[in-house]
């Protein structure tokens, strides 16, 4: 029975990395579905867990925007000299 359990989850391990990775694992999970008993789709679907990354948000700044406090992370107007949030010298 041990067995079993360990092939199924072999068999869906791209899913799962998929699952961990990637905010939408459901491309992944159907190659993975249909196409894995072919070998060739479980490393298709392996391959796309894997190298697929998640998008970070990145928010551009202007320089002259104030300082961002080293504590907590809140932007501080330009010519503040603490933190409107905490208080601390920034
Ligand atoms: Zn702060």
């Amino acid at each position: 029975m041990e067995f079993v359990i360990f092939m199924v989850l072999l068999y869906f391990l791209p899913t799962i990395v998929a699952i961990v990775l990637l905010e939408d694992a459901l491309g992944v999970f159907l190659v993975n579905f249909f196409l894995g008993w072919t070998v060739i789709g479980w490393w298709v679907a392996m391959i796309w867990a894997v190298a697929e990354r998640k998008t970070l948000q990145v928010h551009r700044v202007p320089v002259s925007s104030g300082r961002f406090c080293s504590r907590c992370g809140t932007l501080a107007p330009p010519g503040a000299q603490v933190c409107p949030n905490c208080g601390r010298a920034v």
